[in-house]
């Protein structure tokens, strides 16, 4: 299937490693254009030389000034901008109880601001393209809170309702803005939030990877991170253009509830 992205002009952040990075590989592997992100330059360097990417800049995406400045320079390099790929790093791992409250304004600054800010900055470019595409990394915390990432139950929830919102805004212009709600798969994040909960049960992170996903998943396996880039790549694509407002959940059945 012809998804329609060659030449398409994208900007992905966070996207040096794990599900960023499978996005911006998959369109770049679908004939986009892309732009990627991230805050280290060595892994962004050598993701952008791997995929193919257009150009990259080191960005953290939680500063308020970032975003504004990283699509000015992504649209400039592009030549416009069709997608943009909303991604950040994952808030800290804790509970109402253990989470300071100086967290709490970090964490709304990553996983809820940044999506605002990035968006803010590239509707008028994406208004300009006749295939205008937003997409945001979210969660299965937005369907079920995960006890141990408040946070990130928090804030995504809080983006969720900003996309619904703003993909009513953006219909008659023919902007799609849908986000992809992933379960587990294995990257870094994964690893590391395994690794520190292992280390209580003092077990290895591969066992207690093992044995939650057995548990957990009814596919019996963690996610694989080119099966959630290729979703994104749909969402991407001429074909998904009567799709928005939606939270698309990727997570092997691991999510109970119907909605
Ligand atoms: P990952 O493997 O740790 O990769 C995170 C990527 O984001 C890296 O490229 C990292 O590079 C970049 N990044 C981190 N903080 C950033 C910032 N402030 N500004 C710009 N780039 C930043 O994480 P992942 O597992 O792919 O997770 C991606 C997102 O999906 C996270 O928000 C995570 O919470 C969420 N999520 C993941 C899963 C899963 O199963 N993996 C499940 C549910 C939700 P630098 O560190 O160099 O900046």
């Amino acid at each position: 299937m012809d998804l329609g992205l060659k030449g398409r002009r994208a900007l992905v952040t966070a996207a040096s490693k794990g599900l960023g990075r499978a996005c911006a590989a998959a369109l770049s592997a679908e004939g986009a254009r892309v732009y990627i992100a991230a805050r280290g330059r060595d892994d962004l360097a050598r993701t952008a030389n791997e995929i193919r990417a257009a150009g990259f800049q080191e960005a953290d995406v939680s500063e308020p000034d970032t975003p504004g400045r990283l699509v000015e320079d992504a649209v400039q390099t592009l030549g416009g901008l069709d997608i943009l790929v909303c991604n950040a790093g994952g808030p800290p791992a804790g509970t109402f109880d253990s989470t300071p409250l100086e967290e709490w304004e970090k964490g709304f600054n990553l996983t809820l601001m940044s999506t605002v800010r990035l968006c803010k900055a590239a509707i008028p470019h994406l208004k300009r393209s006749d295939q205008g595409r937003i997409v945001v990394i979210t969660s299965t915390s937005v369907r079920e809170p995960i006890p141990t990432l408040v946070l990130s139950s928090a804030f995504r929830t809080a983006a969720v309702q900003t996309l619904k919102t703003l993909s009513n805004e953006l219909a008659p212009d023919q902007i799609t803005v849908n986000n992809i709600a992933p379960g587990r798969f294995l990257t870094d994040r994964v690893r590391q939030l395994d690794g520190a909960a292992a280390a209580k049960e003092g077990v290895s992170q591969e066992e207690y990877t093992e044995r939650t996903v057995k548990a957990g998943i009814p596919m019996g396996r963690i996610g694989d991170t080119a099966e959630f880039g290729a979703v994104c790549a749909f969402l991407c694509s001429k074909h998904a253009g009567f799709m928005t407002g939606q939270t698309i959940v990727v997570d092997g059945g691991q999510t109970r509830g119907v909605y």
